[in-house]
């Protein structure tokens, strides 16, 4: 069966392709349909954004397809940049360096944060499955690490003092992010398309 990742980031590509790397689907991409433009995300939700990108692409191309919504809420922002999360910065400003900038003199105690992801599995009948995921943490005081992407380099995840994510190997960030955690609850409803689509 052929699953098709409705994403234009190619990080989030490679973290979904890698979390269901066991599941038995061939995964194809958006990149396959470079004329085809981004689905505008104008739900007022992660949950509609995904399932309107996953629908979007469902009835576009006739495959089964998983799209993800994510974001960074930060409590001292009152759950800002939250769905914006990828609007943040203004275009050539550093959506990092404007975070650490924002929480200037905020302790590490009231620095809590917590990644959100919604992810949606449709077909082009219509949303099979929709699942979320967490990971909560804070906002250190500095950049650190070359790895993921994003708000990674100044995010630290719970149970990992003093570890930024983007310091942590790809396998430990894909066990334990939000993005993992809603591929994971997703697991069933795959490996049951898989079966019928084995059927037909
Ligand atoms: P989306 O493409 O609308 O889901 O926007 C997601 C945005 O949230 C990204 O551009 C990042 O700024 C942030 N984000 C979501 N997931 C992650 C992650 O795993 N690491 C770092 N930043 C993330």
């Amino acid at each position: 069966m052929d699953l098709l990742i409705a994403t234009g980031n190619a990080h989030k590509v490679q973290e979904i392709a890698a979390i269901l790397a066991d599941v038995a689907v061939t995964w194809r991409s958006t990149r396959e349909w470079p004329d085809l433009p981004e689905v505008v995300e104008h739900g007022s939700t992660y949950a509609e954004n995904a399932a309107l990108k996953a629908l979007e692409w469902a009835r576009r191309t006739g495959l089964a397809t998983l799209a993800d919504d994510s974001g960074l809420e930060v409590a001292a922002l009152d759950g800002r940049p939250g769905l914006y999360s990828a609007r943040y910065a203004a275009a050539g400003e550093s959506p990092l360096d404007k975070l650490l900038g924002e929480l200037a003199g905020v302790p590490a105690e009231r620095r809590a944060a917590r990644f959100v992801c919604h992810a949606v599995l449709a077909t082009p009948s219509g949303v099979v499955a929709h699942t979320q995921g967490t990971l909560e943490g804070r906002i250190g005081f500095d950049k650190r690490g070359a790895g993921g992407f994003g708000f990674d380099p100044v995010f630290v995840p719970e149970g990992f003092e003093g570890l930024h994510l983007a310091e942590l190997p790809e396998t430990t960030k894909n066990a334990i992010s939000h993005r993992a955690r809603a591929c994971a609850a997703l697991r069933p409803t795959l490996e049951r398309l898989l079966v019928d689509a084995g059927a037909q």
